[in-house]
């Protein structure tokens, strides 16, 4: 009996790697979980880094290793990158945050892709080529990890400066170009099929580097082609497409080197990826093959303005808002830029006590620039959950709203969107335009991210409050106190 139990109990112990791995599986599962409500998604991530600890510990210990020259290297890589890491999140603004997801992202890609070659010149350098149907195995798995990470790193690299609108070479600002004639369907179709022939080429011929090299040139291309035609109101969804395929490129290199964490973290990201992009696609009413396909954002070139606008103040509002019954709020990026979500929490504060008004916010799937990104800014501002409303839910209010103030959205309350034409095309908007009052509060008449001019800002019941979103949410809130 006793010999049983120390038997389970060496089997148990013995196996400890597969608990480590199982452990840090399901602490990402649960953070996962977790992430999918904001109150409890500070939690979700924290749970999330603690798998990754266990993963990396676990991975460490397993292999064993011999020497200080090797824990030299592990542990030099560990804190530069953690440094690095550091540098790179304490540093960042609010708003370059979506770029630095888009980098990660691309990173992610090529950190698997690299670890896929190196497995694969292993066997090359060492002539311990694997035969049958592990080389067959290895060679498609180490190829689909290149085409995939590869082609993530370039995408992610020119969706960040699609992101940013543009880089500066020597103080000269370029603007990052949208083009996307049909003909480049063609070639994205060649290129996926010459990578095919590529891997089943290196099956038979594993020895030959060349297939490998034209693999790594034809997966960053590809990249680079596929995300260049989209913009406007696409970008949202090929972001979240790249972010899955950064999960995706890890889960098939997890299957060369043999590691079943890497293998599960990698499809976690790539389906709550996938899931994601679904749902932008579903929330910008367009399908993913249209995105990837029919270039809808692309032209890239900005409208001009032909139009003016005379600006209201402060004090004006405040008086037009003095027995409001119902405000809705509609944020957009400029929010993000002029980090005024404090301010706008107090205006709303301040409604209720003065006015007792009925005040909710409007959230469009894709305002500002990431999933979620008005959420986590109200969230911060202790703005209630149960006052964000998702754009589906809270439109049919519009008509029944007094005054839709809009701070720092455009394309996402542009009715341009409903004419069927133009890089906004078919994307559903917050209806602010049906308010019976509509303020907007930004710096000047300019156009959003997909360049398009904003009939909502020349109608009657419009009132433009030009300005930063801080400064005159500031000011209203001062106007308002003083009635
Ligand atoms: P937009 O990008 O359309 O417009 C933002 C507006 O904010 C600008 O017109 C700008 O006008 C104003 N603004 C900028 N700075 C300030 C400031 N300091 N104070 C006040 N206003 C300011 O915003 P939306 O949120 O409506 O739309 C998001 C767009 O981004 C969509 O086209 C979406 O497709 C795209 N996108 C979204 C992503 C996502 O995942 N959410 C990812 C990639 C792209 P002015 O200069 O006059 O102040």
């Amino acid at each position: 009996m006793l010999e049983r139990r120390e038997e389970v109990l060496e089997m148990e112990f013995g196996d400890w790697t597969s608990m480590g791995y199982l452990l840090s599986a399901a602490l990402f599962i649960f953070g996962l979980k977790q992430l999918g409500h904001p109150r409890t998604a500070p939690r979700g991530n924290q749970l999330g880094a603690l798998g990754m600890l266990v993963a990396v510990l676990t991975t460490v210990l397993d292999m064993q290793l011999e020497g200080g020259a090797q824990w030299t290297l592990i542990i030099a890589g560990l804190v530069i990158g953690s440094l690095i890491g550091y540098w790179m999140a304490a540093k960042v603004q609010m708003t370059g945050m979506p770029e630095l997801v888009a980098l990660f992202n691309g990173f992610g890609g090529a950190a698997s892709a690299l670890v896929a070659l190196s497995e694969v010149w292993k066997y090359l350098e060492g002539g311990d080529i694997p035969t049958g149907l592990q080389l067959t195995v290895t060679m498609v798995a180490a190829g689909l990890s290149a085409v995939v990470g590869w082609m993530t790193l370039t995408g992610s690299l020119l969706a960040m400066y699609k992101l940013k609108g543009g880089i500066s070479v020597f103080g000269k600002w370029i603007k990052t170009p949208t083009w996307g004639p049909s003909w480049l369907n063609g070639v994205k179709i060649l290129l996926l099929i010459s990578a095919a022939v590529l891997i089943y080429l290196s099956i038979d011929d594993p020895t030959n580097k060349q297939y490998i090299y034209s693999l790594i040139a034809i997966s960053g291309l590809l990249g680079i082609i596929l995300v260049l035609p989209i913009g406007g109101a696409d970008m949202p969804v090929v972001v979240s497409l790249l972010n899955s395929l950064s999960g995706i490129a890890a889960a098939f290199t997890g299957f060369i080197i043999n590691n079943s964490v890497l293998i599960v973290a990698g499809s976690l990201v790539g389906a709550s990826g996938l899931i994601l992009t679904f749902i932008m696609c579903k929330a910008m009413n367009r399908t993913l093959l249209d995105v990837l396909f029919k270039s809808f954002g692309g032209g890239g070139e900005k409208q001009s303005l032909t139009r003016t606008k005379v600006g209201s103040d402060s004090d004006e509002v405040a008086m037009m808002l003095d027995g409001a019954q119902k405000v809705i709020i509609v944020p957009g990026y400029g929010m993000a830029v002029s980090q005024c979500q404090h301010q706008v929490k107090e205006f709303a504060d301040l409604m209720k006590e003065k006015f007792d008004t009925e005040v909710s916010y409007a959230i469009h799937p894709v305002a500002g620039r990431m999933p979620g990104h008005m959420n986590v800014l109200l969230a911060e501002a202790n703005v209630p959950y149960e006052q964000l409303i998702e754009m589906d839910e809270i439109n049919s209010e519009f008509p029944d709203c007094d005054v839709a103030l809009v701070i720092g959205a455009n394309d996402t309350t542009n009715p341009a969107a409903r004419s069927g034409e133009g890089p906004l095309a078919g994307m559903p908007i917050i209806d602010a335009d049906m308010a019976r009052t509509v303020v907007i509060v930004k710096r000047s008449l300019s156009v959003g991210y997909a360049g398009v001019d904003n009939d909502l800002f020349y109608m009657d019941k419009t009132m433009m409050l030009f300005g930063d979103g801080k400064k005159m949410i500031t000011q209203l809130n001062n106007s308002i106190k003083e009635i």
